[in-house]
């Protein structure tokens, strides 16, 4: 396990604004499920919140559109499709359709149309993830615990957001009858914790809010589980086959959204730090808004060499485009410093193995990477790794492993 220095306590606490609305959006078109079916034309004009492409059943995923306005082209960004989306300011929107589901088919199906997807950073459909029976879960896992460096956004949901999430979870827990809610936080959070529970106490949610350590990892399922209920599940079991599920606190308030106000997936709260200048903020913003614009207005300019992160600085993304856009998985945009420590050769120091919370032998697999030899990354677990970051952090060779892993991961398909 790992303890990273982190500033978030410098702005975790400032208040949550709202990012504007910019002119030209660029929706993202891939999902979990594969690409989604455009259904709107070029020219088109459409209504907020309307749907514009999908993809059927519960793996699939639909895009809404976060401001009314005109359809563009079809592009792709490195390698990726986008639908442009015209911005008319008029903010004109479809008219809400909130029933309360009252049977759980009737939950997925309302999942599925909002496009609600895990938020944090998988984009697991949570339709594919809800789809249990009445009292098959007995335990329901939120994921507070946010150990990124830099990222606060779920910190900051839970601090302004407790009453919605506790509403939420009432309401989960009494379609499903799961018995005992948990949600986790890190220690350093631990000021959250009375008003969590008064807000569980307020909407009579069944359950615990439960300190977890300030290490890093702790959002992977299985070492979530593992710290918030002490029951050790083997590698590759489905938590649902035994009673759990885990969801994430910013898909929370997304299924909030949908449940409660009709609301389908259109916004995300993001984590924007720069560490030229050691600030951050947490904002609500549109999907779809590009990189370019969130750096135009939030971003300084610098001569000084950079690298720009979608997600958190372990996990994230390096994002070689500024053209792409905030997805329903970008918890963060970071700016750091840009690294340029050669790499060495392994010198046996053990410390990637150290701190592996999946119990692998990461120099193994940048040796049989370089080796080509797929058998061997069979043989040490590499399909295992979930890509923490931690043995790449820690390692004093700066060996860049995590991409040796991926590089690994490609050889085995
Ligand atoms: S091998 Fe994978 S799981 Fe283990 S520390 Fe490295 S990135 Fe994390
Ligand atoms: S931390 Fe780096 S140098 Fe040390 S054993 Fe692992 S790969 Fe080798």
């Amino acid at each position: 396990m790992l303890h990273i220095p982190d500033k978030k306590n410098l702005y975790k606490d400032v208040e949550i604004e709202t990012f504007s609305p910019s002119k030209i959006l660029h929706l993202p078109l891939s999902a979990f499920g594969g690409e989604l079916e455009v259904i709107v034309q070029k020219g088109d004009r459409v209504l907020k919140h309307q749907k514009l492409a999908q993809k059927e059943g519960i793996f699939g995923g639909n895009i809404h559109a976060p401001v009314s306005g005109y359809i563009g082209e079809l592009i792709i960004i490195n390698g990726e499709p986008f639908l442009e989306l015209f911005n008319d300011f008029l903010d004109e929107e479809v008219d809400a359709k909130n029933s309360l589901p009252t049977q759980i088919s009737d939950f997925i199906q309302l999942l599925q149309d909002n496009g609600i997807e895990g938020s944090g950073g998988a984009r697991f459909p949570t339709a594919a993830k809800y789809n249990v029976n009445e009292g098959q879960i007995d335990t329901l896992i939120i994921n507070g615990a946010e150990c990124e460096p830099y990222l606060s956004a779920d910190y900051a949901l839970m601090k302004s957001y407790a009453n919605e999430i506790s509403q939420t979870l009432h309401f989960i827990q009494h379609l499903y009858k799961i018995q005992t809610i948990i949600l986790g936080i890190e220690r350093m959070h631990k000021s959250l914790k009375p008003l969590l529970e008064k807000a569980f106490k307020h909407f009579n949610v069944e359950g615990k809010i439960k300190l977890l350590p300030d290490f890093y990892p702790q959002g992977g399922e299985l070492q979530l589980i593992k710290s918030t209920t002490g029951k050790e599940l083997k590698k590759g079991t489905i938590p649902s086959k035994e009673g759990i599920l885990v969801s994430n606190v910013a898909t929370v308030i997304a299924m909030y959204n949908a449940v409660f106000k009709g609301i389908p997936y259109v916004r995300r709260i993001v984590t924007l730090y720069d560490e030229h200048t050691n600030s951050g903020k947490n904002y609500w913003i549109p999907l779809g808004t590009t990189i370019a614009e969130i750096s135009a207005s939030f971003f300084p300019e610098t001569s000084l060499p950079f690298s720009m992160i979608i997600g958190g600085p372990m996990m994230g993304k390096l994002v070689k485009d500024e053209k792409t856009s905030v997805h329903k998985g970008s918890g963060g945009l970071i700016r750091l410093k840009k690294k340029t420590n050669k790499t060495e050769s392994c010198i046996g120091c053990g410390y990637c193995v150290e701190v592996c919370p999946q119990n692998l032998l990461p120099m193994e697999f940048s040796r049989n990477v370089e080796r080509r030899d797929a058998n061997s990354l069979k043989r040490f677990h590499l399909n295992d790794c979930i890509e923490c970051g931690a043995c790449a952090y820690i390692c004093p060779s700066n060996i860049p492993l995590v991409q040796d892993i991926k590089t690994g991961k490609t050889m085995l398909v």
